[in-house]
């Protein structure tokens, strides 16, 4: 019998649904350099509606959408602000650096949450010394915090914040779904309080590639300008859109689902004897530390050869992510497994 296997690396490893290749098969493509593929539009359309802003772009990857956001927001010299385990810093190759010959301003949040407090010395004075604060980002949910969310109060309360110190207000909503499912927010909200929003379409969405990034008009025909010069103009990328536009259908709802299964897996991890702490998730991550004594490479390798996949997230930490993939059979099959294990001692 094949093993099953269950990957928890990341909400990446998503693939396509019978249904969602189906629809792919039939879009309505042309060259959207040329601006002609009806489903890359029709995607742009839907996506900015949904958030009540005026337009956006399907880019290749969350990367590129942050880049190119940063890039629009900024002159050279400028400073952006965002906590310390953001993407748009950690996880870029020091893009902003490289695209945008700006400088960062790093603050420390709680789980990867920032609130007004934090930012107190952030800001920089009219002063020959300093860069110019330019943006602020947020990132919702946050990867590196643990699939933490925003409260609305506390976006609004940064939001006004922003306005008040002149800074751009750009979120990196990669999973922006899942906090909105996880909180039961409205993305209209969303689209009033933030200058750009960039949202993953191939994270829990589903969908194989692809990003968008939604603003004003203006700052949209800006964003085109950047994608082009970064290579990422697509062809008949109408394939692709009609993914996306089929995951905005069908599967935003059913990450509730995602969510509650990070729960059943965290109270597992919470019987393992290797396992000193797990962090109670809010959505679709869970991060969970061994004990001092644990090798961590050997536990997530023991586990590896039972089929289940996770990644090391620190030196003690590692992370589970549940997503389109992952059932109910993989939950029950892990529920099984970890009883099969010696139980900690009580
Ligand atoms: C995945 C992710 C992105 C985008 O990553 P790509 O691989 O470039 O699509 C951006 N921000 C966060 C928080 C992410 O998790």
């Amino acid at each position: 019998m094949n093993q099953m296997i269950v990957d928890l690396r990341s909400d990446t490893f998503t693939l396509p649904t019978p249904e969602m290749r189906e629809a792919m098969m039939k879009a309505d493509i042309g060259d959207d350099v040329f601006g002609e593929d009806p489903s890359v539009k029709l995607l742009e359309d839907k996506i900015a509606a949904m958030f009540g802003m005026e337009a956006g772009l399907f880019c290749p990857s969350g990367t590129m959408t942050n880049q190119i956001a940063l890039r629009v927001h900024t002159v050279p010299q400028d400073e952006v602000i965002c906590e310390e385990g953001a993407h748009i810093y950690y996880y870029e190759g020091g893009g902003i650096a490289y695209n945008s010959l700006c400088s960062v301003r790093l603050v420390k949040g709680k789980n990867g949450i920032m609130d007004v407090a934090d930012l107190a010395n952030a800001v920089r004075k009219e002063d020959v010394h300093f860069p110019k604060s330019k943006v602020l980002a947020l990132e919702n949910t946050s990867n590196r915090g643990g699939g933490t969310v925003y409260s609305m109060d506390s976006i609004s309360k940064l939001s006004a914040f922003a306005q008040e110190n002149q800074l751009r207000f750009h979120l990196d909503g990669a999973r922006l779904f899942n906090a909105i499912i996880a909180q039961s927010q409205d993305p209209l909200v969303y689209g009033r309080l933030f200058d750009s929003i960039s949202i993953c379409f191939s994270k829990g969405l589903g969908a194989p590639v692809g990003s968008a990034l939604i603003g004003t008009k203006t700052f949209i025909k800006e964003a085109r300008r950047v994608r082009k010069v970064l290579g990422g103009g697509m062809r008949q990328a109408g394939f692709l859109a009609q993914a996306a536009t089929y995951a905005l259908d069908n599967h935003i709802n059913r990450l509730a689902d995602d969510h509650r299964r990070a729960k059943e897996i965290a109270t597992l991890f919470g019987l393992m004897e290797e396992v000193k702490e797990v962090k109670s998730p809010e959505t679709n991550i869970i991060l969970a530390e061994v004990h001092e004594s644990v090798d961590l490479s050997e536990f997530l390798s023991q586990w590896q050869q039972k089929g289940v996949k996770m990644l090391a997230f620190g030196p003690r930490q590692f992370r589970a992510v549940t997503h389109l993939g992952i059932n109910d059979n993989h939950i029950e099959h892990l529920k099984v497994m970890t009883a099969n294990r010696k139980r900690k001692a009580h």
